[in-house]
C-alpha cells in the first residue's frame, strides 16, 4: 500500500493515542513521508516543515483509524444460515467483497482482521489491497472455516447432495482437522477460523452450549498451523468450549461467551485476546422477529448477550484484552454498521470510552501482530489516523456516521471522509 509523502501538520483536535490515557485537549498530529513524526500538545509541537498541508480538526477528535477484529467481507445479507453456502457464485462474493472492504473503510476501519471468508476470497482481497487496485482496510486474512461434522456449520442435510466446500472444511477426528489445515497453508491465510461450539442460530442440534469439536481436533488444528506460522481462532461459546480452546492453545477467543473464573485464568495465563461480537446479538434481538427467528432462537440470543457481557465485563477487570468486531454482513446487521459494537460497548456493556476506544485500535492491532505500526498515535508509526468532526467521548455514536468523518487516513494519504480529493 502506497504512503504519502511529504509532511501534513493536523491540527484543532482533541487527540486520543489508543492506549487508553486520558485524551489531549488541544492537540497536534504531524506526518512525515506517511508516518507520525509528533502526537501531542499544540504548544509543544515542533515547527511544522514548509510546503505542509494543513487539516484542521475543526475542535473535533483526532484518533487511530479503527480496527475490526472480527470481519467477513464475504458474508452479505445473510438472513438464513443456508444463505452463506449456496446463495451466491464466487465471482459475484469476490465482487461483493470488494464492496464490503471499501465500506469499511469510508466507515473508519483503516485494519481488519477476517473471522472467516468463503472461498479463500480474503487472501486475494488482501494482495488487491496492499497493491492499491481496490481500496480498503488493512487485512489479516483467513480462509475456508473449519466445523466438525454434524457441527453447527454442517446444516444441509445429506439429501440435499450440497457440501459445504465454499465456506468450510468438515472434518472428523485430528487426521481430517490436520488435512484441513494444511489446505489452508497452502490457500495462504493467516488465521484459521474453528467452530469448537454451537450457536443460538442452531437450538436443536447446536445449540450455544454444544461442542462442535473435540480437544483432540482443536489441538491437531493449532499445533499443525502453529508448524506453519498461522494463528487459529475460534467460534467459542460453551464453557467447555472456551476451556477447549484455551488449553489447546489458540491465539484468540471469539466471543468467550459462558466464561467462569477458570477459563478466565486459563485466558490471563497467556493473555489470549478475547472479541465479544456482541452487537450481533442485540440486532438478532431487535430485528429476528422479522427475520423468522423463533422464540428459542430469540431467548438463546438474549442469554448470549447477558453472558457475554459478564464475560467482556469480568475480562477487562481482571486485566485482558479485548478486540472490537461484529459479524456484520447479515440482513439484521448489515455491513457499514460496525461503530454500532462500539456503542454497545458503552451503553449496553458500561465500559468507559477510552477503553472501548483501545480496544477497538490499540488491542485490534496487537490482534493482527502489527502494533508495532498500527493502533497508536506514536512517532514513527504509520499515520492511519482519524479526524472526526465531534467529541467521540462525550457521544461515541458519533463513528456510527460515516458523514462525520473528516478524514480517513491510511499511511497518511486520505482515503475517505470530507477532504478525499475527488
Ligand atoms: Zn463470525
Amino acid at each position: 500500500m502506497k504512503i504519502a509523502s511529504g509532511f501534513t501538520a493536523i491540527v484543532n483536535g482533541k487527540l486520543i493515542d489508543g492506549t487508553g490515557r486520558a485524551a489531549v485537549p488541544d492537540a497536534a498530529v504531524h506526518i512525515r513521508d506517511g508516518r507520525i513524526t509528533y502526537a501531542g500538545p499544540a504548544r509543544e509541537a515542533p515547527p511544522v516543515e514548509p510546503a505542509s498541508a494543513r487539516i484542521d480538526a475543526q475542535g473535533g477528535t483526532i484518533m487511530p483509524g479503527l480496527v475490526e477484529s472480527h470481519f467477513h467481507p464475504t458474508y452479505f445479507n445473510v438472513a438464513a444460515l443456508e444463505d452463506l453456502d449456496i446463495k451466491y457464485p464466487v465471482e459475484y462474493v469476490t465482487l461483493l467483497a470488494a464492496a464490503n472492504a471499501r465500506l469499511a473503510l469510508e466507515c473508519g476501519y483503516t485494519s481488519a482482521r477476517s473471522g472467516g471468508c468463503l472461498f479463500n476470497v480474503d487472501v486475494w482481497l488482501k494482495k488487491a489491497i496492499e497493491n492499491d487496485i481496490t481500496p480498503g482496510p488493512r487485512l489479516a486474512a483467513s480462509g475456508r472455516e473449519i466445523c466438525g461434522a454434524g457441527g453447527m456449520m454442517d446444516w444441509n442435510p445429506d439429501f440435499r447432495k450440497i457440501g459445504m466446500e465454499g465456506l468450510i472444511l468438515l472434518i472428523n477426528g485430528p487426521d481430517e482437522a490436520r488435512t484441513a489445515v494444511r489446505k489452508l497453508v497452502k490457500d495462504g491465510v493467516e488465521w484459521v477460523k474453528t467452530y469448537p461450539t454451537g450457536d443460538a442460530a442452531a437450538p436443536d442440534t447446536n445449540d450455544h452450549h454444544t461442542l462442535c469439536m473435540t480437544f483432540e481436533e482443536m489441538h491437531a488444528v493449532v499445533a499443525t498451523a502453529h508448524n506453519h506460522r498461522m494463528k487459529v481462532t475460534g467460534h467459542c461459546r460453551a464453557n467447555a468450549g472456551i476451556k477447549n480452546a484455551l488449553r489447546a492453545g489458540y491465539d484468540t477467543i471469539e466471543h468467550g461467551t459462558f466464561m467462569d473464573t477458570e477459563a478466565l485464568d486459563l485466558l490471563l495465563e497467556r493473555n489470549v485476546p478475547c472479541v465479544p461480537a456482541l452487537y450481533f446479538e442485540i440486532a438478532s434481538l431487535e430485528l429476528g422477529k422479522q427475520y423468522g427467528m423463533s422464540q428459542r432462537v430469540l431467548d438463546g440470543h438474549t442469554e448470549t448477550l447477558e453472558g457475554g457481557a459478564e464475560s467482556a465485563r469480568m475480562i477487562l477487570k481482571a486485566g485482558g484484552r479485548l478486540g472490537l468486531g461484529g459479524d456484520f454482513g447479515f440482513a439484521w446487521n448489515p455491513h457499514g454498521d460496525y461503530a454500532r459494537e462500539l456503542t454497545c460497548f458503552v451503553r449496553y456493556v458500561g465500559i468507559d470510552p477510552l477503553t472501548v476506544l483501545m480496544c477497538a485500535t490499540k488491542t485490534g492491532a496487537e490482534i493482527l501482530g502489527r502494533d508495532h505500526e498500527l493502533g497508536t498515535l506514536f512517532p514513527g508509526k504509520l499515520a492511519d489516523v482519524l479526524v472526526v468532526d465531534g467529541d467521540v467521548l462525550k457521544d461515541i455514536s458519533i463513528l456510527e456516521d460515516r458523514k462525520r468523518f473528516i478524514a480517513v487516513m491510511q499511511g497518511g494519504v486520505i482515503k475517505a471522509g470530507r477532504l478525499k480529493p475527488r
